[in-house]
């Protein structure tokens, strides 16, 4: 919803719940571990009111232990932390999951995906970053490639269910390469808002 119209959030909501996306994401960013702040929880509010499909938290904050509840009483079903803010992740994973919601780790491009291998078992979802967090509409890093790869290794050595989910300058160009390289979960804000037809992108993007 980054990439969103805020004046028209709802019309943009229902634009989501009538297409073939399977999931809201939500980009929360604090201006402090990542140079932006997007929105806080009046606006996750408000799109929940119209939300259809389950809402997917991304928590680029510092501190996300504190705001948990916030993201479950605007309709968090998955709620992502990243590695590089949270000493206590393990206790921050659990606490999302005693709130009822899926548990996910990001992590950012400069962070090996070796540092999962303690979590990998425990954990839902992972978000590969593949720009550099905190702004919508970058240009996507090529090496995301190969750490994909090697997530998809590291999640099937360990017998984990947990799904791969691909996040930053994702385009029709580099999606089905990441597709084969074991990507689950497409996240798209800009290439689908600034698509002359963002159903009809989304659809693309699905039928991979
Ligand atoms: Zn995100």
């Amino acid at each position: 919803m980054l990439a969103a119209d805020f004046a028209n959030l709802q019309r943009d909501v229902e634009m989501v719940n009538q297409s073939k996306a399977d999931l809201i994401h939500i980009d929360i960013m604090d201006g402090i571990f990542v140079p932006n702040i997007s929105f806080g929880f009046p606006v996750c509010a408000a799109i929940y009111r119209h939300a259809k499909k389950p809402m997917d938290y991304h928590l680029m904050i510092k501190k996300p232990e504190l705001y948990l509840e916030d993201c479950v009483k605007t309709g968090a079903k998955t709620i992502s932390v990243h590695f590089e803010t949270c000493p206590q992740l393990a206790d921050i994973l659990q606490k999302i999951k005693n709130l009822g919601c899926n548990a996910g780790i990001a992590i950012n491009p400069d962070t090996p995906v070796e540092v999962l291998e303690g979590f990998i078992r425990d954990i839902d979802v992972v978000i590969v970053m593949s720009v550099n967090p905190g702004f919508g509409g970058q240009k996507f890093m090529p090496s995301s490639f190969d750490k994909v790869r090697a997530l998809r290794q590291l999640i099937d050595q360990s017998g984990s269910n947990c799904k791969i989910e691909i996040d930053g300058g994702v385009t029709l160009e580099n999606a089905p390469e990441l597709v084969a390289a074991g990507v689950d979960i497409i996240v798209a804000g800009s290439f689908v808002f600034s698509s002359e037809n963002p159903p009809d992108t989304i659809t693309k993007l699905k039928s991979l």
